[in-house]
């Protein structure tokens, strides 16, 4: 890397992407290649179009912090102004012409003799290679949707179709309505459905805990104030990040008093909209507040209440040309299934082959469950860099955060290889194993590690999506790459 402006691959243009990238121009520590398989950039909120859509995390915590959005329209922003707000970071920083649209990554072989990463890239059915200095992971981890293993379901005769694959072409007004699942995302479009299906069956198979969002418009003087005195923003958005770092953090971790005085806050959310005794049975969790992710939403539990919808817990054993089976022997008929049942969290980069030293494949290494220095390196794949990686997802606060943590300490290791002229950066086997060790150890008190499961983790229960800290430790711990940790190859 050491006589030219380094060429750094990144895969994907969600918000991990689109930081580096920008870091990257305005530091002049290289020169990114963006790899996006759509036509469009947006990561995950270019493909969650589900009405209701919008983000779990306060606005004004939910942007850059070098770019920080003063016009927010609501305090939970919509779907459609985080995209937008990601086209204009896009071309505020002069992205799109690094961005290689319609191209998707088969896989990356990393080159010994070079320290060069080659990519087999897929663009318009023809496969090409493309070759850079590093490699780096945007793609996050909630990108393959999962659709139930329902024997029958290929044989209902309506549409059916998963959340994050919203079918707009199929009307929902007037018809009856399933929707499997009861998450983060299911939470947000039911209300929405509920107001126009005829009939709206919920399937539940575990309750969440969900407390209200108090979500409103920000006023015109609102909006005028923030854009007028910008460290009002920011101050807003520091408070917001301290607050959810000061109280829910603890939560994540069983604090005997916030996690009380939070479940009693979303037992009393639940309990103001729910009156039938069995219905609201049903709707408490019987595992600590922040085992999955906490839920937050206005209108979910009044849409439960509606005539017109249906709470369901008896599981799906499965489904016929009519509809779906539950448990207790009845059949379900409906127009429309969708089903919001989560994604393949635990794959990481799969299906991608990501092969380093010595053909070492990164799925391989993984089988047991993924696993990084940081959530950012791992031994035997130098060069390679990845953002929102394992561990690295927060039950608590703004994911964003930790993506220019990443984003700086990508930008020091690859400086580093610049003004050193190395071939590579590898990080030591020993320093990834003993980071590993005492991040879950840590793990262990969390409130992940006492609820049976979640997306959090493999279905063998090792937690290989979370962060055991609040969000200043891994700041901390990562602001200045300690290379001591690294073998530098010249
Ligand atoms: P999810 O949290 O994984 O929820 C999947 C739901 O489907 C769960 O209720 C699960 O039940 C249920 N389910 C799965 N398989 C099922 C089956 N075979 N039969 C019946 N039910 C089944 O997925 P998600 O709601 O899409 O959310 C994923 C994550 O995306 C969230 O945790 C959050 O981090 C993120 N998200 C963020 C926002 C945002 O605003 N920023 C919005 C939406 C989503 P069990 O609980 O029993 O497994």
């Amino acid at each position: 890397m050491a006589d030219k402006t380094p060429r750094i691959a990144i895969i994907g243009t969600g918000f991990s992407g689109l930081c580096l990238a920008i870091r990257l121009k305005q530091t002049g520590a290289g020169e990114p290649i963006l790899l996006e398989k759509a036509e469009r950039l947006g990561g995950t909120w270019r493909e969650n179009t589900y009405p209701g859509a919008a983000c779990d995390l306060m606005s004004f915590a939910y942007c850059f912090s070098f770019e920080q959005k003063t016009d927010w329209s609501r305090k939970w922003s919509p779907q459609p102004e985080i995209l937008d707000y990601m086209d204009h970071c896009a071309e505020k920083y002069g992205l799109l012409p690094h961005v290689h649209f319609g191209t998707e990554v088969l896989g990356a072989n990393f080159d010994e003799a070079t320290g060069t990463w080659k990519l087999r890239t897929r663009h318009e059915g023809r496969e090409e290679v493309i070759e850079a200095d590093a490699l780096v992971s945007g793609v996050g981890q909630l990108h393959r949707p999962v659709a139930p293993d329902i024997a029958g379901l290929d044989e209902f005769a309506g549409a059916q179709f998963h959340s994050a694959e919203w079918r707009n072409d199929v009307p929902l007004a007037g018809k009856r309505v399933a929707v499997i699942g009861n998450g983060a995302s299911a939470i947000q479009f039911i209300p929405e459905v509920a107001r126009e299906a005829a009939h709206l069956t919920v399937f539940q198979r575990t309750p969440n805990w969900i407390i209200e969002r108090g979500d409103r418009e920000y006023t015109d003087g609102e909006k005028r104030r923030y854009g007028r005195h910008r460290w009002l923003a920011k101050l807003y958005r520091w408070l917001i990040w301290a607050r959810q770092e000061l109280v829910f953090f603890p939560v994540m971790i069983g604090s005997p008093r916030l996690t009380k005085r939070l479940e009693q806050m979303a037992r009393d959310n639940m309990e103001a909209h729910i009156t039938d005794p069995a219905m609201r049975r049903a709707l408490t969790p019987d595992y600590p507040i922040g085992g999955k992710r906490v839920l937050i939403h206005d209108d979910y539990f009044p849409a439960l209440a509606r005539d017109n919808v249906s709470l369901e817990t008896s599981p799906i054993v499965g489904a016929n040309a009519a509809g779906l089976e539950t448990e207790d022997g009845r059949r379900h008929d409906f127009d429309v299934v969708i089903y919001s049942t989560g994604f393949d969290t635990n794959q990481f980069l799969a299906p991608m082959r990501i092969e380093g030293l010595e053909g070492r494949v990164l799925d391989q290494e993984w089988k047991d469950g993924a696993e990084a220095f940081f959530g950012l390196t791992a031994s035997g794949f130098p060069n390679f860099f990845m953002m929102y990686g394992p561990n690295t997802n927060l039950g608590h606060n703004s994911i964003i955060f930790m993506i220019e943590c990443q984003a700086e300490y990508i930008l020091q290791c690859v400086r580093r290889v610049a003004e050193r002229g190395l071939r590579y950066l590898d990080v030591d086997a020993e320093a990834q194993r003993a980071f590993n060790a005492k991040l879950h150890h840590d793990l262990q008190r969390t409130a992940w590690a006492k609820t049976a499961s979640s997306w959090y983790k493999t279905a063998a229960g090792k937690i290989t999506n979370n962060w055991s800290g609040p969000t200043i430790e891994y700041w901390w711990r990562t602001r200045k790459v300690d290379f001591r940790d690294y073998h530098e190859v010249a």
